[in-house]
């Protein structure tokens, strides 16, 4: 039966043969598992971060903006997405919600910008600064928990729904939850408003103020 059998396979590469085909040694192919564990610390994940390209955000944007400030901070802030600005610079909040965002940090909080840690919900950014979808946020979403395990921050402020929702799992309109405090995973996470969401209604600054107020109080 074995000779049979390698009796046509001989056939069949002396047809292969005649047709031109000559013999190659082949590599045989070994499967390997993929590692799908994220690194073990803050500078390999932002530097897998940068190479990556798990989603369509990464084909358009200039500069992932992994995030920035004391990677030993208390307090860490969470935007939604990077902007123009943000992708051109790669750092994040640097066009004008972030120096509101800034005067709020050292105003209210009397701390410096680089005392605390600022990223986003997800890392690059949306063309025409869209929302991200749930694809892009989820897809993201790794990035940031690896971010606040090794950070562990005692205090995280969600800026806007956008980062409330995707930190929480809670869809509850934001003007709704700012002022209140929910903790959970090891630490005390505080919704407020988006600086961007203050540019255009400058009266709601007073709320924001109340809620960074009330970190200070925490603190
Ligand atoms: N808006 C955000 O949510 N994040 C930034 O980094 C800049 C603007």
């Amino acid at each position: 039966m074995k000779n049979l059998k390698n009796a046509l396979l001989l056939k069949q590469l002396y047809r292969l043969k005649q047709l031109g085909y000559s013999y190659t040694s082949v590599i045989p192919f070994k499967e390997e598992e993929p590692d799908l564990t994220l690194p073990n610390t803050l500078e390999k994940l932002q530097k897998q971060a940068l190479e990556c390209h798990l989603c369509q955000l990464s084909k358009s944007r200039t500069h992932v903006v992994f995030g920035e400030g004391n990677t030993s901070a208390n307090i860490m802030f969470v935007g939604e997405a990077p902007g123009s600005n943000e992708d051109r610079t790669g750092k994040p909040f640097v066009g004008r919600s972030g120096e509101l965002l800034t005067k709020m940090i050292e105003n209210v909080l009397l701390i410096r910008r680089e005392d605390v840690y600022i990223t986003n919900i997800v890392k690059c950014r949306p063309r025409d600064n869209a929302e991200p979808t749930p694809t892009e946020a989820h897809t993201c979403q790794p990035y940031l928990l690896k971010q606040i395990e090794f950070i562990q921050p005692k205090f995280i402020v969600a800026l806007g729904a956008t980062a409330y929702h995707y930190l929480t799992g809670d869809e509850t309109n934001i003007s709704k939850v700012r002022g209140t405090i929910h903790k959970q995973n090891g630490y005390t996470l505080i919704p407020t408003f988006h600086p961007s969401y203050l540019l255009r209604n400058p009266s709601a600054k007073k709320d924001v103020f109340e809620d960074l107020k009330m970190l200070k109080g925490l603190i």
